[in-house]
Formats: C-alpha cells, sequence, structure tokens
C-alpha cells in the first residue's frame, strides 16, 4: 500500500486519520511555520553575543522542525496510539503474564507521600514507606511459605541473580563450596544465564515425555559438587512439577539447595506454598503477579524469599520493626551486599501491597484458580485445531505447536502474524524451546469469557485458513501500516534516528 506521506492518506483505502503512516516530524516542518510565537519582551532587548561565548551561539539549527503546535500534538498522540497494551487489548503472551493491572494501583503509587521520598529522607519521615515495604515482604513470605523476603531485586532475573549469590555465599560459608547448578530443560532461559552469571557450571537435565521432571533423572545429575537444582513451577510449558516434593528430598539429600523460579506464581497464589514441598530459595516477579504495568522493558522488581538457613545472607539493608518503629538494618556481616542502589523499585513494591490488599487472601487464590481455569478452557477449545504439545491439564499457560499446519507449509510465524490482522496481539511463540514451534497461550484471570471466546474464533478461522488460502497467512499482516518485517535485521539494525541532510 502506498502512502502519501504528506498527507499520510492511503489512496487504496482513505481510512482517516486514525490509521495513517505517520510522517516523521521532521517531514511534517514547513519553512517558516513556528509552533509558538513567543510574546514581545517587556524589558529592553540585549545583545546575547556580549554573553555567550561565540562557538555557542548559531543562527539557525539546520533541519530543525518548524511545525505548529497542532502538528505537534497530533503527532505524538498518534504515536502513543500505536502503542498496544493490555489497555487495548487482549495480550495472550505466554510467559509474561500480561494481565490488567488495577488503575487503583497506579493511584497508590503516585500519591505523593511515596513519589515524592527520597530514598535519603530520615527513617522518622518514611515510616509508612518503610512499614509498606515490611508488609509486603511478610506477605510475599506468606504467600510463598518462606520465612524471609528481601525487595532489592530489580527483576526476575535480577532476583534469580540474588539468590544464585546466596546459595554461593552458603557453601562458601560453611566451608564446602559447589560449582554446580542442576536445570532442567524446561526452564525459563533467564536460569542458565543467571546461573552462569553467579559462577556455576550449568548441569542440564531432560524432563520426561510427559512435561515434567522426574526424580530418576535429579538422581542421576546430583552430586556432591551441586550447588543446587534451579526449577521452574509451574515450569515454561504450563505444567506443574508434580514430583517436587520427592526431587526436592533427593537434592537436600546430597547437601544440595532448592531454588524455584517463582515468575509463574499467577498460578499458585493461595494453591501451593513453595517452601512446603521442599523449595529453599524462589524468586517473585512482582511485574508479572503483583500489578505493574509491561511496557518499554521495564522496571520490574524480582522479590527473593528464602528459608531460615539463608536469611543472615539477604543483601542489605534489611527492614527491621521494633515495637511500632520501622528502620534499616545495616550490620550483617554475612549478607552478599548490596543487589541494587537504595531499596528496590519502590513503586512497584506501592503497586503489589496496593493490589495485594484489596484482592486479600481470597481473592488471590480467587485470581489463581481463574487463571489456571482460563488457560485450560483456551486448551480445551483449541486442541484439535492446533496440535497440544502435552495433552494434560495444564496450570496458567498452554502450549500448542504448528504440527497440523505444517503440511499447508503454514508455520507458527504465520499463524501469530495472522492473528494481528484479528486484532489480537499474538502469543509467545518458539518458547519454550523444547516445542518445536510452539505456540504457548497464557490469557490471565482478568479477561473474560466473551474475550476468550473471540480469541478462540479467531484462531480457529486461522486454522481453517491455513488450509484453504494459507497465502491469507503467508503474506501477514495485512491490516496493519508496516507489513511483515525482516524481524532479525530489524533487531541487529534498527533505524533509531533520523539523519537531516543539514545535519543537526
Ligand atoms: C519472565 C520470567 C523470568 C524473567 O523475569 P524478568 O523480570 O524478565 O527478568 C524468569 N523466569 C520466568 C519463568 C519468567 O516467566
Amino acid at each position: 500500500m502506498t502512502i502519501n506521506r504528506t498527507t499520510g492518506l492511503s489512496p487504496l483505502k482513505a481510512r482517516g486519520d486514525m490509521l495513517m503512516d505517520e510522517p516523521l516530524i521532521f517531514e511534517r516542518s514547513s519553512e517558516g511555520r513556528p509552533g509558538v510565537l513567543p510574546a514581545a519582551p517587556d524589558v529592553p532587548a540585549v545583545d546575547a553575543r556580549k554573553f555567550i561565548p561565540e562557538k555557542m551561539l548559531r543562527d539557525a539549527i539546520g533541519g530543525f522542525p518548524q511545525v505548529s503546535e497542532i502538528d505537534v500534538v497530533r503527532h505524538y498522540t498518534r504515536l502513543s496510539q500505536w502503542n498496544f497494551g493490555v489497555d487495548t487489548g487482549f495480550y495472550p503472551l505466554g510467559s509474561c503474564t500480561m494481565k490488567y493491572n488495577p488503575k487503583i494501583n497506579e493511584a497508590a503509587a503516585r500519591l505523593s507521600g511515596f513519589s515524592m521520598l527520597h530514598p535519603y529522607a530520615p527513617e522518622e519521615t518514611a515510616q509508612g514507606a518503610l512499614q509498606l515495604m515490611y508488609e509486603l515482604q511478610e506477605y510475599l513470605a506468606d504467600i510463598s511459605g518462606m520465612d524471609a523476603v528481601t525487595l532489592q531485586p530489580s527483576a526476575g532475573a535480577h532476583g534469580e541473580l540474588c539468590g544464585l549469590l546466596m546459595i554461593a555465599a552458603y557453601f562458601k560459608g560453611i566451608g564446602a563450596m559447589r560449582h554446580k547448578i542442576i536445570i532442567p530443560d524446561t526452564a525459563h532461559g533467564t536460569n542458565p544465564a543467571s546461573a552462569h552469571l553467579a559462577g556455576f557450571k550449568v548441569v542440564p537435565v531432560k524432563s520426561e515425555a510427559n512435561g515434567v521432571l522426574s526424580a530418576a533423572a535429579v538422581e542421576a545429575a546430583m552430586d556432591d559438587d551441586t550447588a543446587a537444582l534451579m526449577l521452574t513451577n509451574p515450569n515454561t510449558i504450563g505444567l506443574f512439577e508434580r514430583n517436587i516434593k520427592k526431587i526436592a528430598a533427593i537434592v537436600h539429600k546430597k547437601g544440595g539447595l532448592v531454588y524455584c523460579d517463582g515468575a509463574n506464581m499467577n498460578a499458585l497464589m493461595g494453591l501451593v506454598k513453595l517452601g512446603e514441598i521442599g523449595v529453599d530459595v524462589v524468586q517473585f516477579n512482582l511485574h508479572k503477579t503483583f500489578s505493574t504495568p509491561h511496557g518499554g522493558g521495564g522496571p520490574g522488581s524480582g522479590p527473593v524469599g528464602v528459608k531460615k538457613s539463608l536469611e543472615p545472607l539477604l543483601p542489605v539493608p534489611r527492614i527491621k520493626k521494633s515495637g511500632k518503629k520501622y528502620s534499616f538494618a545495616y550490620d550483617r556481616p554475612d549478607s552478599i551486599g548490596r543487589m541494587k542502589a537504595f531499596y528496590g523499585n519502590f513503586s512497584i513494591m506501592v503497586r503489589a501491597y496496593a493490589y495485594m490488599r484489596r484482592m486479600g487472601k481470597d481473592g488471590l487464590k480467587r485470581a489463581s484458580e481463574i487463571a489456571i481455569l482460563n488457560a485450560n478452557y483456551i486448551r480445551e477449545r483449541l486442541k484439535g485445531h492446533y496440535q497440544l504439545a502435552y495433552d494434560t491439564p495444564c496450570m496458567h499457560e498452554s502450549v500448542f505447536s504448528d504440527k497440523l499446519q505444517q503440511s499447508n507449509g503454514v508455520t507458527t510465524l504465520d499463524v501469530a502474524k495472522r492473528l494481528i490482522d484479528y486484532g489480537y496481539h499474538p502469543p509467545t511463540i518458539y518458547f519454550p524451546l523444547v516445542v518445536h514451534g510452539s505456540i504457548m497461550i497464557e490469557p490471565t484471570e482478568t479477561e473474560t469469557k466473551e474475550t476468550l471466546d473471540r480469541f478462540i474464533d479467531a484462531m480457529k478461522a486461522i486454522a481453517q485458513e491455513a488450509k484453504t488460502s494459507p497465502e491469507l497467512l503467508k503474506n501477514a499482516p495485512a491490516s496493519t501500516r508496516v507489513g511483515r518485517v525482516d524481524e532479525t535485521r530489524a533487531a541487529r539494525e534498527p533505524i533509531l534516528r533520523w539523519k537531516p541532510k543539514t545535519g543537526i
């Protein structure tokens, strides 16, 4: 589709301003069209040349866009509307828990008492913030069945690193350093990366044909040099690692620890206490489970919970409560130190706290139950239209593949791109790696049955198109401003800066 870059209107389908291919602000420029006309000064004018060094003076800025105020407003407003987010549509991105975040949590995070608080304000003037952090730690400990929690890490992967550094410190502390971490193939990709970063050697183990880890596989891999097993539970194919108790006993018997990647806590709240089934260290992703809008890659918050034996190793400062007074405790000789400047991403803690207080224990449990129900509803209804990687009930997400579409030359990527034409953000694709051509769908608990039904209808229609007119999928998306891009090239050679001919 050719688009007139000046008016932005497509000669094929003049669908109005909402579907414009927005030109660059520089392309909207028109010589001599000022945005703002300042009023004439009411003080005597002076020559700037007298005060500003010669080399810093210039008569004009080459290539500077000359646009009216309304041009500027429309330009940036339109760009902002191109963003797809959970506030604009269904976002079934598996592994990411793109659930709706109640706006009241945003309002709480913006309260000036929180948002304007200086991190070095005296403790007496920051009691509310300290209390919030202290109580949030307690809630997380309660949800996970752990003994103590730090809020410092700023993402899930950062929490993993923090947990692994504590595990390393633990073995160093008892004078018997261990060097290996066992990680199953159904773990999240950040797990081996974090283990490597913390100085460990990664020992991969294979999950069974049914998608979960067997006790026998762990038994065979576990030895005296293994510091920990790092398990994602529910794992990345959305299945609960049901042998975890047995597996944890094997690891503990050989003196190892059990790390659980708890980013999928949205499936466990109020249903499973990880601390009670053998987990020693777990990280939470507040930005997934406990309300924070995702976007632009951050910010995040990845608190870490530990069992008593690891509590002295938690990062400093800790938050102390004596009577009704809260304070920071820095004097902790066994601590691994700091993971982050100040205390972590505070505004995300406020959102999580507000979310938990509003939901209550029962509400959180209900959220997990419905997250699981919604995922299984989609799984059941799409079964037969797409191949199910593991045909057993799932937790909060389910993984399909393109196996049934392959005979028509249609791949997972084609299905994902075609979904855009139906108005949906595609699910996670080609992850997890254990499933060839995976399509990973996580609806979350915040979607209505009507939304799920419409999405299912779209997925079914696409499965039908794959049989009757695969070219529709091969050429998708057809309804967007930009069609299918070379994603590798777009990632490797992003054009982030417009270079005016005259130079700025
Ligand atoms: C998202 C996710 C992570 C990584 O979390 P970040 O906040 O992106 O660093 C780790 N493990 C699992 C299972 C995840 O879903």
